[in-house]
């Protein structure tokens, strides 16, 4: 079983409370006006087998995975089966950012299965009328959904409404990584780094 991934990163903590492993998953069937990642829309991607990143993953020392894309929930099995191999293990966290809404969710028993693993879920398409600049969220239709106790204590002040939003570019031998929740100026700076390296990554 394999999953169609854009990029992964390792110990981020601009995705969520904690060093996180965030992945991108490639691929959404929405079409959001301003979509910040396109390139895990329409860029290149790769294939991972399950069992090699789920390794991956427990070797590293986060505490969970974010994962975001793209729109996780359209490899659903793949992703439920990930994350039932790492918990094998280790006991993570798990929050998803998906353009879905909890209720589309709910509706839609063949991808519930990966909503009974998470412990946050931010849902919702993004609104580009609605981005008010919060931190963590693209836009004020999208909810932070506490779906278990793991973060319902740290989860409020990390999510703070009053924060602003941190994104970092980091550039590799090969590609430039947008990370995080973008700031309308950060975004600029992104737009342009895109230009000019072309074929660049990014990443929500
Ligand atoms: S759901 Fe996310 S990845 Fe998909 S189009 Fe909307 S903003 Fe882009």
């Amino acid at each position: 079983m394999s999953l169609k991934i854009s990029h992964v990163e390792e110990n981020t903590e601009l995705l969520g409370p904690f060093k996180r492993f965030v992945i991108w998953v490639w691929g959404c069937c929405f079409d959001c006006e301003g979509c910040v990642a396109q390139n895990t829309r329409h860029g290149a991607y790769a294939e991972i087998e399950v069992e090699d990143l789920a390794k991956k993953i427990l070797q590293s020392d986060c505490e969970g995975v974010t994962i975001s894309g793209g729109e996780p929930f359209l490899q659903a099995q793949e992703l439920f089966r990930l994350i039932e191999i790492i918990k094998q293990e280790k006991n993570i966290g798990v929050i998803i950012y998906s353009g879905f809404t909890l209720n589309e969710i709910k509706n839609n028993p063949d991808i519930l299965n990966l909503l009974s693993v998470a412990d946050i879920l931010i849902d919702g398409r993004y609104e580009k009328n609605l981005d008010d600049g919060r931190a963590y969220i693209g836009s004020s239709n999208q909810v932070i959904h506490y779906l278990t106790d793991r973060y319902k204590v740290i989860g409020p002040k990390f999510y703070d409404k009053n924060k602003k939003r941190k994104a970092e570019i980091k550039f590799t031998s090969s590609q430039a990584v947008l990370i995080g929740v973008p700031s309308k100026e950060v975004f600029k700076v992104w737009q342009s780094v895109k230009e000019k390296t072309g074929g660049t990554q990014n990443a929500f």
